[in-house]
């Protein structure tokens, strides 16, 4: 199967009992035994959900991975997939991660004896270099959230193994439509399926998946152990998303290079990141690691130009935290959804105060351009 035929036949597409060609929503926390110790498919919903398992089943193959794990946020599949390592263990992350799992690493996890060391990891060397003797794994975002640097994925996966370290990759942005770390020799994906996964801004959900056998146990007990999972009808919505992420993407991507064609040929416009831009650092592993570039912009304007004006301006973008819904999202990462990194560490790792990161959705493109231009031009 082809990729856009797996978003709506892969997985489990179909209710085995009915036929039903949309998964039902099981909302039972518990399940009827036929006798005890029977050791049933089926015996708690925190534990297991025919519904929940329909959407799990499918990010795996769409991953190319073994199993899926389903849970509340994207932040909980972090948080779970992170919980594999224990007290003493290092942690080698990328220097330019969501804000919330910045958070979640400096402020959760050390207390429980973590370590991690922030490294920049379009820079190889480095990489290698920040490894010692209890560096367990290598986390990092390509493209990142919100400079859109590129990782060379398959350099990383190999540093990796050769001493002997997890490679686990948040995939949020490029969705499996642009990019499947696992194989290009990442050993974990994880996403926050609140974005293009979802696709319509009206659910909280993240998955995580592996391609090896042993990791999908251990994530799977932790998942249960943990018990962030996804509940059934949010489970059911996460599905009916999937399904039409291919078309959305086309439209996203069509979109997006039409408003970087824009944005680069504005006077008011200083500096523009975009994958797909040939200009841009990371377009030469963009093009061979991804099949499309994605329609995350970020942009900064000339010096003295207030980027809030812009933002504010806008009437059909909405100014709003979150990305990759059907609708286009604007907002400024200094003061939202990057605000919980401190200032200096913020702006060392190059995301200025002035920075414009831009989520371009499906509306008619001649509306997106319009809107944009207008603002730019009442600067
Ligand atoms: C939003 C986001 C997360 C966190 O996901 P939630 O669903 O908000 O918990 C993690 N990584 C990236 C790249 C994100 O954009």
């Amino acid at each position: 199967m082809k990729f856009n035929t797996k978003l709506i036949h892969a997985g489990i597409s179909e209710d085995q009992a009915t036929g039903a060609v949309s998964m039902p929503i099981y909302r039972a926390s518990t399940y009827h035994q036929k006798r005890v110790g029977g050791n049933p498919e089926w015996e708690y919903s925190r534990s297991g959900n025919p519904t929940r398992a329909a959407v799990e089943k499918l990010i795996a193959d769409l991953e190319q991975g073994v199993a899926g794990f389903a849970f509340a946020s994207g932040s909980a599949a972090i948080h779970a997939v992170l919980s594999l390592f224990s007290a003493g263990d290092h942690i080698i992350v990328g220097n330019d991660v969501y804000g919330g799992t910045f958070r979640l690493i400096n402020q959760v996890l050390k207390r429980f004896g973590l370590t991690f060391t922030s490294v920049d990891m379009q820079d190889l060397t480095q990489v290698e270099k920040a490894i010692n003797e209890h560096t367990v794994a290598i986390y990092f975002e390509t493209p990142t959230n919100p400079l859109l640097k590129i990782t060379d994925i398959k350099a990383v996966a190999d540093i990796a193994h050769n001493h002997d370290l997890k490679t686990i990759v948040d995939n949020t942005f490029a969705t499996p439509y642009n990019q499947n770390p696992l194989v290009l020799g990442a050993d974990i994906v994880v996403h926050s399926a609140t974005k293009y996964l979802g696709g319509h801004s009206d659910l909280v959900a993240g998955l995580a998946v592996t391609n090896d056998e042993q990791l999908a146990e251990q994530i799977g007990f932790l998942q249960n152990s943990i018990g962030s999972v996804l509940g059934p009808d949010d489970s059911w919505l996460l599905q009916r998303g999937i399904k039409t992420l291919g078309a959305r993407m086309r439209v996203h991507h069509e979109n997006a290079t039409a408003i970087v064609d824009l944005l680069k040929n504005d006077a008011h416009v200083a500096k523009v990141y975009y994958p797909g831009d040939p200009d841009f650092a990371g377009y030469e592993i963009a093009k061979q690691q991804m099949n499309h570039f994605g329609a995350m912009i970020s942009f900064e304007l000339m010096a003295g130009i207030d980027p809030k004006q812009f933002v504010e301006q806008l009437q059909i973008v909405d100014l709003a935290e979150s990305l990759g819904g059907i609708e286009s999202l604007i907002e400024i990462p200094a003061v939202m959804t990057h605000g919980s990194i401190p200032r200096d560490i913020r702006l060392a790792s190059g995301i200025k105060d002035e920075l414009i990161r831009l989520s371009v959705g499906i509306e008619d493109q001649e509306d997106l351009v319009a809107d944009i231009q207008q603002s730019l031009d009442k600067l």
